[in-house]
This record gives structure tokens, C-alpha cells and sequence, in this order.
């Protein structure tokens, strides 16, 4: 496969444009740590955001830093710690900033963070017909305009090309504990979300439940009591989560529910990790027929279940409004060169 390698937003708008010319698809590659998460697509080559990973700002009294998309993410940790602060996606180091935006991966601290959508406050994306748009603004303060940078967030490279971010960062945490419930269930940690106010994360497991507080000093000290309230814990890991027991497995599924459907849902199930609250979950699967069990029991509840790792795709959901998202492809991408099937409702 060819891969295409641009080292200025100006080559990346070049290689687009000649795409569409000479009616060739590509598909945007970042760290690959999530190229699964889609439909199966063909390609005629890989277009590689990872020589576009420049610090264009950073103003830690602004609270916001600037980069170009193909940055690391251990790159960026290792510029904002400097500063103090953190980018609070929890992706994996080597994962690019453009891909953890693209395929809206979720953080396990995403009960307190919320969605990585909402860190980004300004986008420079390369459309699929090779225009060079902005959207948005470097101030977290800023209502004008349509949102055309949080609607890349998870389009798994299929309405452009993110080039360049602004992103909202955050202090890092004056204090931080993880506490471990060993055996623990499902209803400890809903326990838990109703009595610890402001957890960072609550994360259920076969194996027991993790509970993640970060904050001021007495702020951590007042949850740390709430929590010893519900139960006990077991001890206190170094990191959160400790365990991931979806990992490993050949086919993981990131489902998506109502938070009060979790527990029905993934009954039965011995791999996976819940996020109290959110009402994701990340399941690890022996093959694609357990994957296809665990889709039927959350489209009951009209919940979606991806594969993010292994053969599977997104699943046939029926999508909301697909006459809307059809209009947005051929908005972006008029000629379907980035990834043509890819998405959602295979669009
Ligand atoms: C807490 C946490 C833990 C994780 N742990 C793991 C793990 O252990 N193993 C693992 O494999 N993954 C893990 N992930 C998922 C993974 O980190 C993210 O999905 C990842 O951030 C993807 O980044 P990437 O650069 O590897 O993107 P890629 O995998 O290269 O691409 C992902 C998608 O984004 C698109 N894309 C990439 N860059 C751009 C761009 N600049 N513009 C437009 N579209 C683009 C691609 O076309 C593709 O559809 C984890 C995520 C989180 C939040």
C-alpha cells in the first residue's frame, strides 16, 4: 500500500487535491492505534498525518495550546506538564492528536472531563475536495459560527483532514487517589456515582471497581470519606485504570448505552470495563459472532456497540438522520476520496 507522508498543511492540501484529480481514496492514518474502529474500506493509499506534529502556541495563562494533528500524544503530555497541565484524553502515548479527536475515543475519566469533542476549540481541516477551512476560535469563550470543528470529532477521517488544533487544556490535579474495590459490582459503583459528588471516573470490571479522585487537596479528602462510606476499598493502585481486562482480546467492542442499561447488557460477560455514569463500555471478545450477540442486547436498549479492535466494523445501527450525515459527506468530501464506506451507515 502507498503511503503518503505531507510535512505542511500546504503538501497536505496538494495530496488532496491530486487525490480528487486523479480519483484515488485515501484513508487518514495517525498512530493506527484505532485504524479498526470503521467499516472495512478499500484504498488506493495511506495517507500519514505523523510529519505534522509541530507546537505552533502554547499560553499556559490562556489555558490553551496549539498543534499540528500528527503530534504524539506523550509528545504533547511531555509540552503541557511543563506548564502544569494536561490534555485529559488518556490515549495511549503514541496515538496522534488528530486521531484521538477523529475516532472520539473516550477517556475512563470522561464522568468529570467529558467528551474529547468538547476540548477542542479551533480546527484547521483539509476537506475531502482539498479547501483548507477553519472553524472555531482560541478562546474558550467563543459562540459565533457553526461548530465545524467538533463535528470531525469521531468522523474516523471521513469529512477532512484535521491538520491543526487548538485544544483546551486543564491544571493537573493538586491531588489524585485510586481506589480499588475488589469483587465488587455493578450496583457498588452506582453506589458510588451517587455518593462521591465530582468522581473523575468510575470504572466496573468482573473483577471489582475502580474509583478515580482528583482534585484539591480537601476536595479529594471529602470524596476519599464518601466513598469509604459505600464500602471499604481494597487498596490504592498507582494508576487508574489498573487492570484492563478487554485488552488482549481479539476483537474489542466499545459499546455505548444508556448509563442505567449497563449491568443488563453485559451480562454474561467476563472482559470488559464500564464507565459508571457515561454508559461506555470497552468489551473484549473471543470472536465476531460474541460480538454480534453483544450488538443484538444493545440495540435493544438503543445502544451501539463498534469494534475498535478486530474484524466487525461499526455494525449495521440504523443511523439518526442519514439523509443529514449523506449531506455532510458530500459537503466535505464531494468526490468520496477519504475512506468512501468507512462511516457511519456506511457512508
Ligand atoms: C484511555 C484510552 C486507552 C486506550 N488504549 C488503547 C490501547 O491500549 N490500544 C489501542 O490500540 N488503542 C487504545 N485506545 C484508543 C486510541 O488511543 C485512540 O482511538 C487513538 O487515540 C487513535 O489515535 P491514532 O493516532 O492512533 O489514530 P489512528 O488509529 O491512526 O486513526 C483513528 C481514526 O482517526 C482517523 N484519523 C487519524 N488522524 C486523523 C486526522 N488528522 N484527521 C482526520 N482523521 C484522522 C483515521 O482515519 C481513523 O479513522 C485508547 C484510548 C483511550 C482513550
Amino acid at each position: 500500500m502507498e503511503t503518503l507522508h505531507p510535512a505542511s498543511t500546504a503538501e497536505l492540501v496538494d495530496l488532496v487535491r491530486r487525490a480528487n484529480e486523479d480519483d484515488r481514496r485515501l484513508l487518514v492514518v495517525g498512530g493506527r492505534r484505532h485504524v479498526d474502529r470503521g467499516n472495512p474500506v478499500e484504498v488506493d493509499a495511506e495517507l500519514w498525518t505523523t510529519q505534522l506534529d509541530r507546537l505552533v502556541a502554547y499560553e499556559p495563562a490562556e489555558m490553551v495550546v496549539v498543534v499540528e494533528a500528527g503530534m504524539r500524544v506523550g509528545d504533547l503530555e511531555r509540552v503541557l506538564l511543563e506548564g502544569g497541565q494536561e490534555w485529559p484524553v488518556d490515549a495511549p502515548a503514541d496515538a496522534t492528536v488528530g486521531g484521538v479527536i477523529a475516532s472520539g475515543a473516550s477517556s475512563p475519566r470522561r464522568l468529570r472531563l467529558g467528551a474529547v469533542r468538547d476540548s477542542v476549540l479551533e480546527a484547521e481541516v483539509v476537506t475531502g475536495d482539498g479547501r483548507l477551512i477553519r472553524s472555531g476560535a482560541r478562546t474558550v469563550k467563543n459562540v459565533t459560527g457553526y461548530d465545524l470543528h467538533k463535528l470531525v470529532a469521531g468522523s474516523l477521517g471521513t469529512l477532512g483532514v484535521i491538520a491543526q488544533v487548538a485544544l483546551k487544556v486543564r491544571p493537573l490535579p493538586r491531588a489524585t487517589r485510586t481506589l480499588r474495590f475488589d469483587r465488587a459490582s455493578l450496583d457498588v459503583a452506582r453506589s458510588l456515582l451517587a455518593s462521591v459528588a465530582g468522581a473523575a471516573g468510575i470504572l466496573a470490571t468482573p473483577d471489582g471497581v475502580e474509583l478515580r479522585l482528583e482534585g484539591w487537596d480537601e476536595e479529594v479528602e471529602d470524596q476519599l470519606a464518601a466513598a469509604r462510606a459505600v464500602a471499604e476499598p481494597s487498596d490504592e493502585p498507582e494508576t487508574y485504570p489498573s487492570s484492563r481486562p478487554w485488552d488482549g482480546h481479539q476483537v474489542v467492542a466499545e459499546l455505548a448505552v444508556p448509563p442505567s442499561s449497563l449491568g443488563a447488557v453485559l451480562e454474561g460477560e467476563t472482559a470488559f470495563g464500564a464507565l459508571t455514569g457515561v454508559g461506555i463500555a470497552w468489551v473484549g471478545l473471543e470472536d465476531e459472532a460474541s460480538l454480534t450477540s453483544l450488538r443484538a442486547r444493545a440495540a435493544q436498549v438503543d445502544g451501539i456497540a463498534p469494534a475498535v479492535r478486530g474484524p466487525g466494523g461499526l455494525g449495521d445501527t440504523s443511523l439518526a438522520a442519514p439523509d443529514v450525515h449523506r449531506r455532510l459527506k458530500d459537503a466535505f468530501d464531494p468526490n468520496g476520496v477519504l475512506a468512501p464506506g468507512r462511516g457511519w451507515g456506511g457512508i
